[in-house]
């Protein structure tokens, strides 16, 4: 068979001008294609391992006329591994809020190790998703319209997917695909080979026509970058071989001044309706506000828990800075909770040791 490569001039995943990084040489082109009966017939072909200079994803040309998918989820390898992507994935659910709807592509049979109890969960195996067509290669490509059929968007909470960003020539398309289909503050595993352990503990016989991208972790961060992910925690598996990355789609964002104006804006409403005001909390937070308000805001009290800044006055304030006591919520009608980490404790105290029963309002952090 006369191999055909498809030209790669650019980077996949950030368009840049690639780089050579080493001529490949006697390349088999069957890779790990097993067959029920012998197989003689072994062809080689030539092609170039690039670098993108500028994100490091290790990069080889795909082949035009070759299909090449394996899947060996049963074997005794892949169930060890799946082990160890257990823990990994339990590690991935305490990042979430909400662990209600799972979407994983992947053909190793994890899905299967997952206690699904009551969640719902989706996993697409990849070969599902190729390219169909005469003389296409096998390499799947998530369409985008195909996935804008399959599932409305922000529909799930986790996201997980194993090996297949290492076979595809759209990686951020894909990304770009699963930040539409992720809630915000969703959360997300990827599995793939270790492109930096492959060449720098020359592994030749990795580089195979099955294995278009080998990734490293600055390219995995990049690629979460672009696709509008943060990028949590990255991680080595199975000794170095595998790396690990988990990410979040973040909250949307509101301008900071915008957000201060809101927050400024629902105190004094609240403060009107009031008449004996205590405010908890003397931090970053606290003194900003009380100096930003300065007279427009009329407290009776200002309480921490910080004996350090007991006795001191904020910038702006006229009340010193009190140690909370019964006698300061007797009489009280709200307290303006500013500690909003210690929301849930301070509501707690003042319920249950200092029998408070007016209004509460908490600044929460979104
Ligand atoms: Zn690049």
């Amino acid at each position: 068979m006369n191999i055909i490569i498809k030209p790669l001039m650019k980077c996949r995943l950030c368009g840049s001008k690639l780089q050579v990084y080493e001529k490949l040489t006697r390349i088999p082109t069957k890779g790990l294609r097993f067959t029920n009966s012998i197989c003689c017939e072994v062809e080689f072909y030539d092609t170039v391992l690039y670098i993108c200079p500028l994100c490091e994803l290790y990069q080889i040309p795909d082949l035009e006329n070759f299909s090449d998918f394996y899947n060996f989820s049963n074997t005794k390898y892949i169930k060890s591994l799946n082990k160890e992507r257990l823990s990994l994935f339990n590690e991935l659910l305490l990042f979430s809020e909400k662990q209600e709807s799972i979407l994983g592509i992947e053909d190793v049979g994890f899905s299967q190790k997952i206690n699904v109890n009551g969640k719902k969960l989706l996993t697409i195996n990849p070969e599902q998703l190729c390219k169909k067509g005469g003389g296409e290669n096998n390499h799947f490509v998530l369409e985008k319209s195909f996935m804008a059929d399959f599932m409305p968007e922000h529909c799930f909470d986790i996201f997980y997917t194993i090996c297949p960003l290492a076979h595809v020539d759209n990686p951020l398309t894909i990304m770009k695909d699963v930040n539409h289909l992720l809630k915000e503050g969703g959360v997300g595993w990827i599995e793939v080979l270790n492109g930096s352990t492959l060449v720098n503990e020359s592994q030749y016989y990795n580089f195979m026509p099955i294995l278009l991208n080998y990734w490293t972790p600055l390219s995995l961060t990049k690629l979460l970058q672009l696709s509008g992910f943060e990028t949590l925690l990255i991680k080595h598996g199975l000794g170095g071989d595998e790396l690990n990355v988990i990410f979040k789609k973040p909250l949307k964002r509101v301008p900071l001044m915008q957000k201060r104006d809101f927050q400024e804006n629902s105190i004094l409403d609240i403060v009107k309706k009031h008449k004996k005001i205590v405010i908890w909390g003397a931090g970053a937070k606290g003194c900003y506000l009380i100096s930003s308000f300065s007279d427009r805001l009329k407290v009776s009290h200002i309480v921490d828990d910080n004996p350090e800044k007991h006795g001191l006055y904020m910038p702006g304030a006229s009340l010193c800075v009190e140690a909370p006591s019964k006698d300061i919520f007797l009489n009280a009608d709200l307290v303006i909770i500013f500690a909003v980490s210690h929301e849930k404790e301070i509501k707690k105290i003042l319920h249950e040791k200092y029998g408070y029963t007016g209004e509460i309002f908490c600044l929460t952090e979104n």
